[in-house]
């Protein structure tokens, strides 16, 4: 059986209120006994991480403590790369990991376009995560233009060595997650196609494989992400080389994010 990865960026979305009450009731959606996700879940099959705004963290890793849900876990939706200091506004990676926080989302394509972060500072972002005991989830992809002008795998070959090249096998092994995002498929509604998806996460994989080795390649996991709902979710999840979805919009509600699975599982 494959592991299947099902991450929800919840960008700046929910309140605490909001929070608790997704967390409640995604407890009694994935415990359903018919569903045997819990089954599934024990035998390490499944990771399903949500990624709250900052604000949520500490609360949410609370009330997955009371609730003893260890079937769901929390991540940051970015971080900066200073352990302390003159930074006003962020937050680093040794605050995440005291919120019980063990995963970040490293240049999300908002992060880069909106807020105008550049690839030295992802890179900065990602050696930061690792060396304070957190797992980064390096989100990279081309925008529409660089995909009509055929340069997508240029792209995300540039975007890939200037994070990871350098870093040693030992430093990043079984620490680093992977999430192809093409831009024009974030928040559009227009999601890649299966085969195009594909197709890049088996060129990221090649990728690692020339810098840290083939069997570090065939274990970071590689998620796609861009429009993912319950719709297209099973088709992108069959493709070889995606390991999982990372999902905007359709994680807010459990019904949505949930649903992605449901299709995967219900594929035969
Ligand atoms: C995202 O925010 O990473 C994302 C993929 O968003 P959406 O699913 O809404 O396209």
């Amino acid at each position: 059986m494959k592991k299947i990865w099902l991450y929800g960026n919840w960008k700046m979305n929910k309140t605490l209120g909001d929070t608790e009450e997704f967390i409640l009731s995604f407890k009694d959606a994935f415990t359903t006994k018919q569903k045997g996700y819990m089954d599934i879940h024990k035998k390490g099959f499944l990771d399903v991480t949500i990624f709250p705004p900052f604000t949520g963290l500490f609360h949410a890793r609370e009330l997955l403590r009371r609730e003893q849900i260890n079937f769901l876990d929390i991540g940051a939706q970015n971080i900066y790369f200073e352990t302390s200091g003159a930074f006003t506004g962020e937050i680093s990676p040794l605050m995440i990991s005291d919120t019980g926080c063990r995963k970040a989302l490293v240049g999300h394509s908002e992060r880069r376009h909106i807020f105008g972060e550049g690839e030295a500072l992802i890179a900065s972002k990602v050696r930061s995560c690792l060396s304070n005991g957190v797992i980064p989830v390096l989100c990279y992809g081309e925008i529409l233009e660089e995909r009509d002008k055929g340069l997508t795998l240029e792209i995300v070959q540039r975007q890939l060595l200037s994070a990871l090249q350098g870093l040693d096998v030992s430093e990043i092994s079984e620490k680093v997650i992977l999430a192809y995002e093409p831009v024009w498929a974030i928040g559009t509604g227009r999601s890649a196609k299966p085969q195009d998806a594909q197709e890049v996460c088996e060129y990221s994989r090649a990728i690692l494989e020339t810098i840290f080795g083939g069997e570090e390649a065939s274990k970071t996991p590689i998620l796609y992400g861009g429009s993912v709902k319950p719709s297209n979710g099973k088709e992108l999840l069959i493709q070889k080389d995606v390991d999982g979805v990372l999902v905007g919009g359709a994680s807010l509600e459990v019904s949505s994010f949930l649903g992605i699975l449901d299709s995967y599982m219900a594929r035969e």
